[in-house]
């Protein structure tokens, strides 16, 4: 039998019941003190290793634990404090450390953004002032901590300097490869101590390598592994990738490392093919990426195993680590307090906990023969199957209907040059028309008022009274203010996807799984476990309601099928894109619903669908072709003078401006004030010939802006938009801001556009 070993590369830092979040939060709000933060993180650090360990895991990840978010330990490690920040040298103390992830007084937070393709954010290492250098092995002592305290025989978890230095910014082009010199000088260090210490694997992550690069670029990775690997020569350095199959596999995999390790889930298909073509190089290890460290599903082993034993005609199985393929960082912690959910619908959960579970089994079906753990086997591979067959699962209308869908080619009846004029008629709008972008201020007021809901303190009819009540002031204040465009205020809606789930069939919503999204802030999305139905209307009382107080058009109000497919966990016994259709069928009925109750504006928010593109450029059209059918065939069944919006929040257009306009929507607003207007610039190259409102102001801020910067704005804007397809509105919505400001800044946007029209 082999003696193949199971490892995992990263675990959630959250604790099974937030304690993370809870321990840094009280100490931002002053509750506790630096030592008695630094207590609860030892102790939540310590529990997750204990975990690992009892699973029975042979490679435990080390370092993989941080105060706010990875990038940043990197960034500090290597001293990288922007000036801003008045750092002068050796260790980077706490104050300064959270003063980079959240800002402080008189110095703006460095930038975050997006972990690849995830909804994990994490702060970006900003080069300008830097001097790299190390101010302390933290690796090094992760791996002590480990040792001394529990045993184990850490890896230490580090990532990797081309991924690292890629992801930074400040610098030019043409400094790169020596910045890149001087931080693999940086890691060898780090490595040579490791390598005294007898650390004996170390996984360094380069999910960049999934990408496409240049030959220069890849010689580059090559020369740094080269230098990492002479420096440090009895450490075994496991390069790991993930989020998709590598793109270089033969470079890769001929890189001096000793392990490699591949996502056998996200590029199954490429990873898969090239290994079969190209074989493995009999001295390296492979880190099988088998279980999906992305979902929440069971894997179904068998099919597991089946793949095992195809990767074998190339691979010694004794050359095999069994891994997840990515850090389980993504997923919630554990299932134990599931228990409020259907019981085949909790079987067929794995968390991260549960993952831990699938990879020993797997291990030990490997080294010990699948008959020794036929029975466990067994019982897994049941609550699958469970699952799937479950009615749950099985809504044989909506399957019939979406396969329809699958050959149809959704569009409105005339094209927007000719629904343009009808509506035009219809609605006689000013030039330059005002609206907003949906939410209203969710005071305390309104939080209080759904927790007394939510509690059973009051009755669902107090509730709803309340919420009309709300709408109703705030009707009166836009007419008051001289909106052209109204919007009830979405009073009764906390999150925008689960508000939607809750009304639909198919999603179900977990107790506790919360997923990082970025520092303390943790989400806990939607579970899309069934096919999705509509059951009832959902937004149409509210909507009718809030026009039955004005005679100026009121704009319905519905999250897109890509945003709500994109925050959500999705089963995966069926393609997303036919998930993504479901959604659309059902918002489809929403639609429909609201027009037939005469609201004839209707808004479907897609702040989400750029950040589904695959990471691969060649895989991007599939994804928008059927993601642009999707929003269709939501919004293409309407009358002509029938008037479609969609919102995107910030959304870097210029490379996907076809599909942009493929949506076909009526009139789309995107954020592009945050970004100073840098949006303005893709427009003097392309062409957008819908309607368009570009935000003019930063809802993000506080700060009411003067009615002279947005007719800056707005000037930027005419410059290469036509006046007759422009509209005017704030960046986002407004339900994290205060009422006051609100309203000041609305007003001063009402006078820049009447200002404005003037002008033209
Ligand atoms: N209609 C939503 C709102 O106004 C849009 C939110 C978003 O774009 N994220 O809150
Ligand atoms: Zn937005």
């Amino acid at each position: 039998m082999a003696n193949v070993q199971s490892s995992n590369l990263g675990y959630p830092r959250i604790g099974a019941n937030r304690e993370w979040k809870k321990a840094l939060e009280s100490f931002w709000s002053g509750k506790l003190e630096e030592h008695e933060l630094l207590s609860k993180l030892d102790d939540i650090r310590l529990d997750r290793l204990r975990i690992q360990q009892e699973k029975g895991i042979d490679l435990i990840p080390v370092h993989d634990f941080t105060m706010y978010d990875h990038m940043l330990d990197m960034s500090v490690m290597f001293g990288l404090v922007p000036q801003r920040f008045k750092y002068d040298g050796g260790p980077v103390p706490l104050s300064v450390y959270f003063a980079m992830a959240r800002g402080s007084q008189g110095a703006a937070a460095c930038e975050m953004t997006k972990w690849f393709n995830t909804n994990y954010h994490y702060i970006v290492p900003e080069l300008q002032d830097a001097k790299p250098h190390l101010t302390v092995n933290k690796p090094l002592e992760a791996y002590r901590e480990a040792k001394s305290s529990l045993g184990i025989e850490g890896k230490p978890v580090l990532v990797g300097p081309y991924t690292f230095l890629k992801l930074s910014k400040g610098y030019t082009p043409d400094q790169f490869e020596s910045l890149l010199d001087q931080f693999t000088d940086l890691y060898a260090v780090i490595l040579k101590e490791l390598e005294q210490e007898g650390v004996q694997w170390v996984q360094f992550d380069e999910p960049i390598l999934v990408t496409s690069l240049t030959k220069d670029e890849l010689a580059l990775v090559s020369s740094v592994y080269k230098k990492l690997h002479a420096a440090a020569p009895a450490i075994r350095i496991m390069l790991q990738t993930y989020f998709d199959s590598v793109s270089h596999y033969v470079e890769i995999i001929s890189l001096p490392v000793q392990g490699i390790g591949l996502d056998f889930v996200h590029g199954l298909d490429g990873n898969t093919e090239q290994l079969l073509k190209h074989g493995f190089p009999e001295d390296k290890v492979l880190g099988v990426g088998l279980i999906n460290g992305r979902n929440i599903w069971r894997s179904d082993l068998d099919a597991k195993l089946e793949l095992l034993d195809t990767l074998s005609q190339k691979v010694k199985p004794s050359q095999y680590v069994i891994q997840p393929s990515c850090s389980l960082l993504h997923v919630p912690v554990s299932t134990a307090h599931e228990d409020k959910l259907d019981p085949v619908l909790r079987q067929a959960l794995s968390f991260a906990n549960e993952k831990l579970d699938e990879l020993t089994l797997l291990t030990s079906a490997l080294n010990n023969g699948i008959e020794s753990v036929s029975e466990q086997l067994k019982e897994h591979n049941q609550a699958v199957a469970a699952m799937n067959q479950s009615s749950l699962r099985n809504n044989e209308q909506v399957q019939k209907e979406t396969s329809k869908v699958v050959g149809l080619n959704p569009t409105r009846a005339l094209s927007f040059e000719e629904r343009r004029k009808a509506q035009q008629k219809k609605w006689n709008l000013p030039l330059l028309p005002t609206t907003t972008i949906g939410s209203f201020p969710q005071s305390t007021e309104v939080r209080q008022a759904r927790k007394n809901w939510r509690s059973g303190e009051w009755s669902a009819e107090q509730y709803e009274t309340f919420l009309a009540e709300q709408t109703r002031a705030w009707i009166e204040i836009q007419e008051d203010i001289g909106l052209d465009v109204l919007v009830h205020g979405e009073f009764e809606r906390t999150d925008m996807v689960e508000f939607f789930g809750e009304k639909l069939d198919g999603f179900a919503f977990t107790a506790n799984g919360w997923v990082q999204s970025y520092g303390s802030r943790c989400v806990k999305p939607p579970v899309i476990y069934g096919d999705v139905e509509f059951v009832n209307p959902m937004t149409v009382k509210e909507t009718v309601y809030a026009q039955s107080l004005t005679s100026k058009p009121v704009k319905g109000m519905l999250t897109g099928p890509i945003t709500i497919l994109n925050w959500s966990f999705v089963r995966d016994d069926i393609s997303r894109e036919l998930v993504a259709y479901q959604i659309a069928l059902a918002l489809r009925l929403e639609v429909n619903a609201l027009e037939q109750a005469g609201i004839e504006m209707i808004q479907v928010d897609e702040p989400a669908l750029r950040e589904g593109l695959p990471l691969k450029r060649e895989d991007w059209q599939s994804y928008l072709d059927w993601s642009v059918k999707a929003f269709r065939l939501s919004t293409s069944s309407v009358k002509d003078t029938t008037q479609i919006h969609t919102h995107m929040c910030y959304c870097e257009f210029h490379d996907i401006i076809d599909s942009i306009r493929a949506l076909d929507a009526d009139v789309i607003s995107i954020e592009t004030s945050r970004s100073h207007g840098e949006l303005i610039g893709s427009f003097e190259e392309h062409t957008y010939d819908h309607g368009i409102g570009l935000g003019v102001y930063d809802i993000h801020s506080p700060r009411v802006p003067e009615v002279d910067e947005m007719t800056q704005m707005i000037k930027r804007a005419l410059s290469v938009l036509d006046p007759e397809l422009f509209w005017i509105n704030p960046d986002c919505g407004l339900k994290t801001r205060g009422r006051d400001e609100t309203v000041a800044a609305l007003r001063n946007m009402v006078a820049a556009a009447a200002q404005y029209r003037e002008v033209l």
